[in-house]
């Protein structure tokens, strides 16, 4: 572990490099073998066995890279620093995160049942939904928690700021009315920079690493940090089921971790002119950002730190208006996906939540923006000209006018 006086953002350098000066290098191995060579039968066996159950290697080396990789158990240690986590345990991708916790808890108690807060992630939601798992689920608000709670309630799941509509909750308040029943938070859009929802109480924190903790839109992955009992059990759970994290896409989201608090922040200024500007603009009815949550007066600087690089716009002109502002835009990337250092734009209700329940979903009039890194100028004209531009129908920018202003 780098030294626990060291502040966030060197942690975010140097957490899960520890050993490297000592190894004569200067950048983390990526180890690829999917097989290693055992000592012998007793002692590979032994090895195999602690991993099995959610242990770590002995003297038996890795065994197989199914069950333990160096280059991922790196990644794990920087990130449950920066969680202040004891540690974390890393997947396939933030979904595969998700369907190795349900399955982990779900084993603690026959005929599990989920609590979890709306609005979430359109994903997390089908997957709650559909009782995929064998486990059910009773969906409800912030304030419904201490009345959904059963005897066989095995997890309270909330997301805050959630997709797409940026609404906070209370990690505290949930945690309470959850009476001891493990909170996981997805931080996804907080990321650790922002908030670390464990000091709050929740019990476990996911990410999809895909997203800020990637960075730049070139990788997959999922990653849970809590405690050491509930990450042995979800090392097994992964062991068994098999969901594991590629090294070289764990190597990638290591190096992620290092300019994280420096994106985030920079990221977050951006995204600040710009609920600014689109707050005025007469085309936007409503803009969804943190600091228009009436939450957000006792919970900036208790919970959060700051708002984030997330938000979500309301367009006088309904589903139509989203359609022709997706299609105008040329900076701005129209695909799904979010928290790299490109911007982008979609549709929650056609697009990430289209699986969520009619009565859940999201309004047709509201596109999502991820604001990335560009000149926050160039942002606004870009949407600017795209709010501004003909109805979809009448024309509209093609292919080279995309390619002239990139
Ligand atoms: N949680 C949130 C908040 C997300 O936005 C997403 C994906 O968009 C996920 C979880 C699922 O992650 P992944 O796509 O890496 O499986």
């Amino acid at each position: 572990m780098a030294s626990p006086s060291l502040r966030f953002d060197s942690l975010a350098v140097h957490a899960g490099r520890e050993d490297l000066n000592e190894l004569g290098v200067h950048a983390p191995p990526i180890d690829l073998s999917s097989t290693n060579p055992l000592p012998d039968v007793e002692l590979g066996g032994l090895s195999y066995e602690s991993m099995a159950n959610g242990g770590e290697p002995g003297p038996g080396g890795n065994v197989y890279a199914r069950l333990w990789n160096p280059t991922v158990a790196r990644f794990e240690s920087a990130l449950a620093q920066l969680e202040r986590a004891p540690a974390s345990v890393a997947f396939a991708s933030g979904m595969a995160a998700m369907s190795a916790t349900l399955l982990a808890l779900s084993q603690v108690r026959k005929n599990a049942h989920v609590v979890a807060v709306r609005p979430l992630y359109g994903g997390t939601d089908h997957l709650l939904a559909s009782g995929f798992l064998g486990v059910e689920t009773t969906f409800c608000d912030a304030t419904g928690v201490a009345r959904a709670m059963r005897p066989s309630t095995v997890l309270v799941v909330v997301e805050t700021p959630a997709n797409p509509t940026l609404d906070l909750v209370d990690i505290k308040a949930i945690v309470a009315a959850a009476g001891g029943v493990p909170v996981l938070v997805d931080n996804t859009f907080a990321t650790p920079v922002l908030q670390n929802p464990l000091e709050l109480g929740a019990s476990l924190v996911l990410h999809s690493a895909t997203k800020f903790i990637g960075g730049h839109g070139d990788v997959v992955g999922g990653v849970v940090a809590c405690g050491e009992d509930l990450a042995a059990s979800l090392r097994r759970t992964r062991a068994i089921t098999g969901a594991v994290l590629h090294p070289l896409a764990a190597y990638l989201l290591h190096r992620g971790l290092t300019t994280l608090p420096v994106r985030v922040r920079a990221q977050q200024r951006s995204a600040m002119r710009l609920v600014e500007w689109l707050t005025g603009h007469p085309e936007v009815v409503r803009v969804h950002y943190p600091t228009n949550d009436p939450a957000w007066a006792s919970l900036a600087g208790t919970q959060m730190r700051g708002p984030g690089s997330m938000l979500s716009a309301q367009l006088r002109g309904g589903p139509e208006q989203v359609d022709q502002v997706t299609r105008g835009v040329r900076l701005f990337t129209h695909a799904v996906s979010l928290g790299g250092v490109d911007s982008l734009i979609q549709s929650p209700s056609a697009l990430t939540h289209r699986p969520v329940a009619p009565e859940a979903r999201p309004r047709a009039d509201l596109v999502r923006l991820s604001v990335g890194l560009e000149d926050v100028e160039d942002l606004e004209r870009d949407l600017a000209q795209a709010l501004d531009s003909v109805p979809h129908g009448a024309g509209h920018p093609d292919a080279c006018g995309r390619l002239a202003l990139r």
